[in-house]
């Protein structure tokens, strides 16, 4: 039995030593935390529809109408008229021939990677895959190959080095980077090696594209069969859960074979409620994602003049740079003291002397707020440029 408090110990002179704050407030771009209103960058609500009085209506009127438990799995009798409405709703929106309902994206990777790869098959997947796809392809038995980012010649010869069935995975925006995945390349060498091609767009859905249908859909459109979308609905969406979408014969061998699907409680129907009203928002977001755009270029200017450490970043998350695991935290500190909210990302999530601050934007930032976080990030740069640890 392993000392528990000694590693934990460690963990904190490491300087990676995680804790949770209590929200007091719905998300958005205040929250109150500990008594004190914060101005928040750190969300992935990015249109501002996690509190959205039509979605907290639909989710009143779900719970009216359908309770609150869904009572069992979808394939007893957990499988509710509204579950089968949004999945409809979802395959239609994103123009394939079907979605299925997972209860979480991280469930949805696992449940996907490992229903469709096994022992003597590959998983290739970029280096800055976010963990859920990672883990899926050590659950799935398959032989995990993993390329530098968003380099498809490595990707190339990654496929051509071995043989056995393989699935690429990429995410579509990278979660802590905000760069795309050039997954019309990608596609390309799928396609060149029949092997699928697992795209997740968490990132990119209700965000990018025409509609908000995502990077992946903009990038691909219908895709071919062996292309798999997934996304997430607890992000741009508002909600909470996620989808994939893809052939009818692929969605039907997930119903069958991905155990994270068939071995747990369906989400509450007046979840999957509310989920229609936030997507019938995010089909007429394009105000929204207007706001957004201009609040992301706004930022990345400003930032360009007061000379921050921007990434080439063109998504709402725009990561700053900060090296060092105990700086990023220094500078999250030095922010929090001013009023700001910004998470300091620190290894193992991201690469050792690659710690930053994830911002992410939302269009519901105004303008004078992304004013108050970029004087508060000048005074917090210039206040720890000695810290280095
Ligand atoms: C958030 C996220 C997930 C996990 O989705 P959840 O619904 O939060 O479990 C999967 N992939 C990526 C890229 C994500 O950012």
């Amino acid at each position: 039995m392993q000392d528990l408090a000694a590693a934990l110990t460690a963990r904190q002179q490491q300087q990676l030593y995680r804790k949770r704050q209590t929200l007091e407030s719905p998300q958005g771009v205040m929250v109150r935390v500990d008594g004190r209103d914060y101005l928040s960058f750190c969300s992935n609500d990015y249109l501002g529809l996690a509190n959205h009085p039509q979605v907290i209506a639909a989710f009143k009127d779900g719970a009216e109408r359908f309770g609150v438990g869904s009572g069992a799995a979808h394939l007893i009798t957990g499988h509710s008229y509204a579950h089968q409405a949004l999945e409809e709703d979802l395959a239609e929106f994103v123009g394939r021939p079907r979605a299925l309902l997972f209860s979480t994206g991280y469930m949805a990777n696992l449940g996907v990677v490992s229903a469709l790869t096994g022992r003597g098959d590959r998983v290739i997947e970029d280096r800055l895959n976010h963990a859920s796809l990672l883990d899926a392809a050590r659950l799935s038995g398959a032989r995990l190959l993993r390329y530098a980012h968003n380099d498809t010649e490595a990707l190339a010869r990654k496929l051509a080095s071995a043989s056995g069935q393989a699935l690429i995975a990429s995410d579509g925006v990278f979660s802590m980077d905000g760069d795309c995945a050039p997954v019309a390349q990608i596609q390309q060498l799928a396609q060149r090696h029949a092997a699928w091609l697992l795209v997740d767009d968490a990132h990119g859905f209700g965000v990018l594209g025409a509609g908000g249908r995502g990077w992946c859909v903009d990038q691909l459109g219908a895709g071919g069969d062996n292309l798999i979308l997934m996304a997430t609905l607890g992000k741009a969406l508002g909600t909470f859960g996620a989808f994939v979408a893809g052939s009818e014969a692929l969605i039907e061998t997930l119903i069958q074979l991905a155990r994270t699907f068939i071995y747990t409680t369906a989400t509450p129907p007046a979840l999957a409620w509310a989920t229609r009203a936030a997507l019938a928002l995010v089909r007429e977001g394009d105000e929204l994602r207007e706001t957004l755009a201009r609040n992301i270029d706004y930022f990345r200017r400003q930032a360009a003049v007061l000379e921050l450490p921007l990434m080439p970043s063109h998504t709402a998350i725009q990561p700053l740079l900060a090296g060092e695991a105990g700086r990023a935290l220094a500078l999250s500190e030095a922010l929090r003291r001013r009023g700001v909210l910004v998470t300091a990302i620190r290894p193992p999530t991201v690469a050792q002397g690659g710690a930053r601050l994830r911002l992410t934007l939302s269009a519901a930032h105004r303008p004078e707020q992304l004013d108050r976080l970029l004087q508060a990030l000048t005074e917090s740069y210039r206040e720890c440029a000695h810290v280095s640890v």
